[in-house]
């Protein structure tokens, strides 16, 4: 078979774009065969672009010579079809094409390029083995589905930009060759062949440098910007991510609240969604502990309620319940009543996750058939039914399931130093049992409508972690956060370093955190006791960081900012499980391209260059 040239022929239309009102025009189309229909002296070419797909004639007896190509063409040749729209017959109409209507009848075809049987046909869904997906990403891109997220990735990054733009951002680039960032994950490193044995290491995000833009005057700065993080990948972790990533002069927290507000509105609207205009919810991160035992909440579920009060001394006794600690409960609706057997697994499964930590499951159906118990019964209900009139204005009923947790008498008070710990593990209950009973509750079910996504601010931050390895209080985030400034002037932040709060927020969704941010500190004083109280030396300090300590001393203004995740954002807009469904080019959970074959070892030449030699570690 030969091939065709393109010569001077020109597209007239895409894929996706005729309709009946094309009817009789003669045009010209170009992509992809998809599928291919030999019913002898008429052949059907699906023809595909990222539009659309077309269905193309050929016909013997009106072009005996594009019919003989159209025998040789295969899927995904790629192929150039010259000819007339017709409107199809009754019965013959697709309406679940777009182009359904019409069909076009070849006069010519030109087969510009063949293709090899394709491991997995580009036409179909997905295939499961997601290691061949990755290493011919090529296909796998063409796929309809793919060319969407990404059709869509590249409107909502559009709509960010302008919005920006239009808010008196500048968009500045900031170097990926730099030095280490401190956010908290391993650097990736760049050897310098100038400079043997020194090394940059890829940014894992621009904060410092955004902070020195504010420094240098130009009051709004953003970027679409890749950062670089090596650690553990899970299916909403990648090694390289794009963040968008901002910061302005003068801000107070809702500043930044309402510019994100604003940016998230459009990038909703361009995936199709209008987010309506009142602002997000705002609660500290203590209030996040307390009602959903959780610092991201996903409010698409009931809070948590905490039933302390409803189970008195004598209660508590009779019950073999701690005194002091609290007991919680939430509702999980709508799972209906459980038969004996799944409820004795539900609280096996419960029981054993809780293993010896002092946490147990009090069934309220149980204490119902006491009567003694009933009227506690009924205070949980009654408490359970407030929750279920602020989440959804309906009340607890026999068809939701009532999940109520009890310390025994001695369970720790403090876990690992953490005095929440009862809070997050009984959180961390309530969003697994909101998982298995997905299906029941349907509270996770798009719907494609703004009631999808439940969006809040978690503000008030702890600033400060007990590292327990290294008997350390570490940066609850990167260390040019601001404290609060009351806990700056009270003294907290050298007596007394677990109660002081950060100047900082979390953006968060459906229980996802989208991006976090903070106001910074912009008085050296403050930076370099920020440092001290790491645990960093000044000497250190300075070692790290003395371009930006000094940056501070030439007249730095007060600047905040944040950065969000654009890939998780699209994941959450494309209805995606992975971020891989909207990273072009993306890594496996071992951080290798499988299209590349990256990482790979290098020559013994480049590695002199480097001044570096590979040691086997034993
Ligand atoms: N640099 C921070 C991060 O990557 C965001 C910020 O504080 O603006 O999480």
């Amino acid at each position: 078979m030969t091939l065709d040239f393109l010569g001077n022929l020109q597209r007239t239309h895409k894929c996706g774009e005729l309709r009946s009102t094309n009817s009789g025009e003669t045009i010209t189309i170009m992509g992809w065969v998809n599928r291919r229909r030999d019913h002898g002296n008429l052949i059907f070419l699906d023809v595909r672009d990222r539009t659309g797909i077309t269905q193309v004639v050929l016909d013997k007896e009106v072009s005996p010579v594009a019919h003989a190509k159209a025998e040789a063409a295969r899927p995904e040749y790629v192929v150039a079809v010259t000819g007339r729209v017709r409107e199809r017959g009754d019965g013959l109409k697709n309406p679940k094409m777009e182009t359904g209507d019409i069909e076009v009848v070849a006069e010519e075809l030109l087969l510009l390029n063949d293709a090899k049987t394709p491991p997995f046909s580009p036409a179909e869904d997905a295939i499961a083995n997601e290691e061949v997906r990755l290493k011919y990403r090529y296909l796998d891109l063409r796929r309809t589905e793919m060319q969407k997220n990404f059709a869509m990735r590249s409107r909502v990054a559009m709509a960010i930009r302008n919005y920006l733009v239009d808010e008196g951002f500048l968009e500045i680039e900031t170097p990926f060759m730099t030095r280490s960032t401190p956010e908290g994950a391993r650097d990736y490193l760049v050897p310098s062949r100038v400079h043997p044995g020194h090394f940059y290491a890829l940014p894992q995000s621009p904060q410092i440098f955004k902070q020195i833009l504010m420094v240098a005057g130009f009051d709004r700065y953003f970027q679409i910007a890749r950062c670089f993080r090596d650690e553990d990948l899970r299916a909403d972790r990648q090694p390289e991510f794009t963040q968008i990533d901002l910061e302005t002069t003068f801000p107070q927290q809702e500043t930044i609240f309402r510019i994100v507000e604003g940016f998230l509105r459009v990038a909703f609207k361009a995936a199709g969604i209008e987010l309506g205009t009142e602002s997000f919810v705002q609660m500290t991160y203590d209030e996040a502990i307390a009602k959903y035992g959780i610092d991201k909440p996903d409010m698409r579920l009931p809070a948590m309620v905490d039933l302390s009060a409803q189970l008195t001394a004598e209660l508590r006794e009779t019950l073999k319940i701690d005194p002091a600690l609290p007991v919680l409960g939430f509702t999980i609706p709508r799972v209906g009543e459980l038969s004996g057997t799944a409820r004795k697994a539900l609280l096996s499964e419960i029981r054993g996750g809780f293993g010896d930590c002092g946490l147990d499951f009090l069934d309220v159906a149980r204490l119902r058939t006491n009567a003694a118990f009933v009227p506690l019964a009924e205070a949980i209900d009654g408490k359970l039914s407030m929750e279920m009139a602020i989440f959804d204005g309906t009340s607890h009923t026999g068809n939701d399931l009532a999940v109520v947790i009890t310390p025994k008498p001695g369970t720790p008070e403090m876990w690992n130093y953490d005095r929440q710990w009862i809070w997050k593990r009984v959180g961390q209950l309530r969003l697994d049992l909101a998982k298995k009973y997905a299906d029941k509750h349907g509270l996770f079910t798009q719907t494609g409508t703004a009631a999808d996504f439940k969006f809040l601010w978690v503000t008030d931050f702890p600033m400060y972690e007990w590292n327990e390895e290294h008997k350390t209080w570490d940066a609850a985030h990167h260390p040019f956060t601001s404290p609060h400034e009351d806990d700056i002037t009270s003294g907290r932040l050298v007596n007394d370093k677990g109660t002081v709060r950060a100047l900082a927020y979390d953006i968060v969704l459906n229980g996802t955190e989208l991006g976090s941010g903070s106001i910074r500190i912009h008085r050296k004083d403050v930076q370099a006791e920020i440092f001290r109280s790491l645990g960093m030396s000044d000497e250190e300090a300075h070692e790290r960081f003395g371009f930006f300590l000094d940056a501070l001393e030439y007249g730095t203004p007060p600047h905040g900012g944040i950065a969000l995740g654009l890939d998780r954002i699209v994941m959450i807009l494309a209805g995606a499980t992975s971020l891989r469904e909207v990273i072009a080019f993306p890594k496996t959970a071992k951080a290798i391209d499988l299209m590349v074959d990256a990482p790979t070892p290098v020559s013994d030449i480049q590695l002199r260059d480097l001044s570096l030699r590979v040691t086997k570690r034993s």
